[in-house]
């Protein structure tokens, strides 16, 4: 009798272990949609085409190649259901996989030179940041010109101009869009490159589809190293009334990379590459 309860007590364990304990990993039913195929390393969700994979509680997420920085990671418990965020969801999944954001006409676009004046920004070996900023700035506005754009500056020369007031000129000039040009440094790690391109911490949906369209041109075009698009609190995205990016163009602290940034080539692909971006945005 004792050996017969052992083996139901055994028996028990077992079934609990397969079945129970080891249900098979899910996506939330907001996701369903999307088709997921869930396993313990990641979630990918599927849309005519587009493909956006999540990990468990890593805020890196990659869309069609791209990765995608996360503001909030996946969630992924004891559950094993993986469920992201309402503002995941809203404003960067659905944005990016089934092309649907709110459109408005895009005529006037503000290019905004990142630092200058006494701010220098990074420094390089072999330039400024303000000054590289500059340079590629003013060869996108021309490629967004010859475009069919109306093109404004934040600057248009070596002028230090305060970051709320770099925002507050995208009403002054009517613009539809802003871009802001940044480059990279990194002191800790010199090896550090790539380009990678910014949209507010709590983005809207036409800042996610700008960023990624905008990166993904700029990576087919240079062969940089993709770091993604991100999302950051920076002050120049804050509270802008129009689709918002802060390009980082690359890093000056990357010996081999800052020979490829002051090299006017390398200017020419990645201004195209952004009006490109932006053409097809304006399109959509
Ligand atoms: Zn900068």
């Amino acid at each position: 009798m004792k050996r017969a309860f052992f083996f139901f007590l055994l028996t028990a364990a077992f079934l609990i272990s397969v079945t129970g304990c080891s249900s098979t990993p899910k996506a939330d039913k907001r996701l369903q949609k999307y088709a997921p195929a869930a396993s313990e390393d990641n979630c990918t969700l599927h849309w005519r085409g587009n493909v956006f994979k999540l990990h468990p509680n890593r805020q890196y997420a990659v869309f069609n190649g791209t990765p995608i920085q996360l503001p909030a990671a996946p969630h992924y418990g004891s559950d094993r259901i993986y469920t992201v965020t309402p503002g995941t969801l809203k404003n960067i999944i659905d944005p990016l996989m089934t092309g649907r954001y709110p459109r408005r006409s895009i005529r006037k676009i503000l290019i905004d030179p990142g630092h200058g004046g006494h701010d220098a920004g990074a420094i390089g070996k072999l330039s400024k940041e303000k000054n590289l900023n500059f340079l590629l700035a003013k060869e996108i506005a021309f490629a967004l010109q010859k475009a069919g754009f109306q093109v404004f500056m934040t600057r248009n020369n070596d002028t230090f101009i305060p970051l709320r007031t770099r925002v507050t000129m995208v009403k002054k000039c009517k613009a539809d869009l802003f871009i802001s040009v940044h480059h990279n440094s990194s002191k800790r790690n010199l090896a550090a490159a790539g380009i990678e391109c910014f949209a507010f911490r709590t983005p809207r949906p036409e800042d996610t589809v700008l960023a990624a369209m905008i990166q993904t041109r700029l990576i087919g075009a240079t062969g940089s190293i993709n770091r993604g698009v991100k999302f950051a609190n920076f002050a120049v995205l804050r509270g802008n009334p129009v689709p918002a990016v802060l390009i980082e163009a690359g890093f000056v602290s990357n010996a081999a990379e800052e020979k490829r940034l002051v090299n006017a080539n390398f200017r020419r692909s990645a201004a195209n590459a952004v009006a490109a971006a932006v053409k097809s945005y304006a399109r959509k």
